[in-house]
């Protein structure tokens, strides 16, 4: 990794460089898989799919089984396993993913699409809750919000709007300024493009994801088919917000 890209993903982790552990750390989504050498220890080559955390039918009647079985175990699984594909015996061998995701430009299709398959996926199951959406957010989270938006329904407002106007695939986002870590924002992105990849998505995009929904077909359409603002607005009631303060830097 260049000095350009160090420090580039040393701006994600915010100002708590060293203190804050990087989003896919807290994850565990796995570092790329290392040079092909014998080693003892597989266990540390290569990134891997995370655990639900819960039961594939925990989130019925928001997102239904069937839908949870194939979004975690073929789509996500997938990204997994074509991300490792494409990083066996690659210069960033060995990296987080903050740093593969902070060294890709527009040309690297394979490394974009399952790279940002893998951190968005990660990141949606950790923050979905089994349990009705309970509003017992972490003190800092709440104030945050309060300044950053003037209060949790506006978040709302602005997190479905953003969901409904993005055309045809991708997420939208909670985002923490990387520079400004008090100040939170809403975006945007196509695909599977996320506020990580720096090389790529607008500077008014980039920061620390804390949150992100999938409004790709595959998400909601077993159970919504083209009613995607109900499938958002019933996701939204079934986030852990503990878990989206616990992912602040
Ligand atoms: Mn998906």
């Amino acid at each position: 990794m260049d000095k350009r890209t160090f420090l580039k993903v040393g701006s994600i982790a915010g100002v708590g460089v060293i203190a804050t552990p990087l989003v896919s750390t807290l994850l565990g989504c796995g570092r790329a898989p290392g040079p092909t050498e014998p080693s003892a220890d597989n266990s540390t080559s290569g990134f891997t799919l995370p655990e639900l955390g819960f039961a594939f039918d925990a989130l019925e009647p928001a997102v239904d089984q069937e839908t949870m079985r194939i979004h975690h175990g073929k789509h996500h699984a997938g990204y997994v396993r074509k991300l490792n594909a494409a990083l066996t015996n690659h210069p960033l061998s060995g990296q987080s993913l903050e740093a593969v995701l902070a060294a890709l430009t527009a040309s690297d299709t394979g490394l974009r699409n399952n790279g940002g398959g893998h951190f968005n996926h990660a990141l949606f199951w950790k923050v979905l809750s089994p349990a009705e959406a309970h509003n017992d957010k972490a003190d800092l989270l709440a104030e945050r919000i309060q300044t950053s938006f003037g209060g949790h329904e506006a978040m709302l407002e602005a997190l479905t709007k953003a969901a409904g106007t993005r055309f045809g695939s991708g997420w939208a986002w909670l985002v923490q300024d990387a520079n400004e870590p008090d100040r939170l924002f809403v975006a945007s992105t196509p695909n599977q493009d996320n506020p990580l990849m720096t090389g790529i998505v607008e500077s008014d995009v980039q920061g620390r994801p804390i949150l992100g929904i999938d409004v790709w077909e595959h998400a909601y359409y077993l159970n919504y088919q083209n009613r995607r603002t109900d499938y958002v607005t019933a996701v939204l009631s079934r986030i852990n917000w503990k878990a989206v303060a616990g992912l602040m830097a």
